[in-house]
């Protein structure tokens, strides 16, 4: 039998739809680096509007979005907490320390994803030469796939505020969070994605994960705050020219890309549903677009074969350090089943 393959390894993977190439190829056009490519100016503009901040930058990566924010908020011997699963703790080749000599301060998480208000007092180090001095608090939302409570994220930026600290916010995935928050809340998307970046100095968006485009995420932040990450952005490559194709591409995914993430919410729910009651296999029911798989016992035992299997049966997944399934722009319910499919016979459920 003939399997289409169904890319379930990220969000990432998405190809720009007709729509897209569309608006990328109208896109005016001009030289970034000069300040006058009228397309990536609007996506700034846009962005920065919708969350409530100054102003914006387009990036070409969440690495140097993040890494950005970091050296435009601290400076050599400061540090920022942040959770020992963050992407721009963990997942980022540690270039906030590499490039920018600010040290992190790795908290554990607790079960919801959340850092302890209590670990996060606990780690600011007083003013003394001992100690690098604490400067930010990094926060990711969604983290895992998990939304942060909103009360927790007005609780934990409230205590940074009051400590002196600046608080970032890595919202690689801000609009899943929203769309997940606005589900609870009966509000909107936007309106949700306002309010939780309200809480941040800075807030990072990817563009090239749920939302769809090729490329590009945007910081954020106060103008001040934005022309100081400007610099570190040449300074780390990031000056980009006719950038305005990508930033066509991002703008078109905030019209068009947003309110559609609840469906791969609701293929994600589909996908867990399925996959409970498989002996040995732990289900997290997730909150938005990452399924985690855990195994035990018997199930453990042959995990081996099991991405190779999956792979026959026309399905990517990762299990860089859990097994992971992610739905997106490019999955419908047919691929999600399938995928299940493959998991049930894997495991002779
Ligand atoms: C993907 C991601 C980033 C940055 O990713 P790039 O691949 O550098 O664009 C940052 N933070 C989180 C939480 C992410 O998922």
């Amino acid at each position: 039998m003939i399997h289409k393959t169904v890319d379930l390894r990220s969000d990432t993977v998405t190809q720009p739809t007709a729509a897209m190439r569309a608006a990328m190829l109208a896109a005016p056009l001009g030289d970034d680096v000069f300040g006058d490519d009228p397309s990536v100016n609007a996506l700034q503009d846009k962005i920065a509007a919708m969350l409530g901040f100054e102003a914006a930058l387009f990036m070409p990566t969440g690495t140097q979005s993040n890494l950005c924010a970091i050296l435009a908020h601290c400076q050599r011997g400061d540090e920022y907490l942040v959770g020992q699963m963050a992407h721009c703790y963990r997942w980022e080749g540690g270039g906030a320390a590499v490039l920018g000599s600010v040290q992190p301060q790795p908290l554990n998480h607790q079960a919801d994803g959340t850092l302890a208000l209590a670990d996060i007092e606990a780690a600011i180090k007083p003013d003394d030469a001992h100690f690098a001095r604490t400067r930010l608090l990094a926060l990711e939302n969604t983290l895992g796939g998990k939304l942060l409570p909103f009360d927790y994220l007005q609780q934990a930026t409230q205590l940074a505020k009051a400590k002196g600290l600046s608080r970032h916010l890595d919202g690689a995935r801000l609009f899943n969070a929203a769309v997940a928050q606005a589900a609870q809340t009966g509000s909107d998307a936007f309106t949700e994605a306002a309010r939780i970046a309200g809480c941040f100095d800075s807030v990072s968006v990817c563009f090239s994960k749920g939302l769809g485009a090729p490329i590009g995420s945007a910081l954020c932040g106060s103008q001040g705050f934005i022309a100081r990450a400007h610099r570190i952005r040449k300074m780390a490559g990031g000056g980009m020219r006719q950038a305005g194709m990508l930033a066509a591409a991002a703008s078109h995914a905030l019209d068009h890309h947003v309110e559609r993430l609840a469906q791969d919410h609701a293929l994600a729910q589909r996908l867990a549903g399925s996959l409970a009651g498989i002996e040995g296999v732990q289900v997290e029911v997730p909150q938005t677009n990452i399924v985690f798989v855990d195994l035990s016992g018997a199930a453990k035992a042959k995990s081996a074969g099991l991405l190779p299997h999956l792979a026959e049966q026309g399905i990517q997944a990762t299990g860089l350090y859990r097994l992971r399934f992610v739905t997106h722009l490019d999955v419908d319910e047919a691929g999600i089943d399938q995928a299940a499919a493959a998991m049930r016979q894997f495991f002779k459920a």
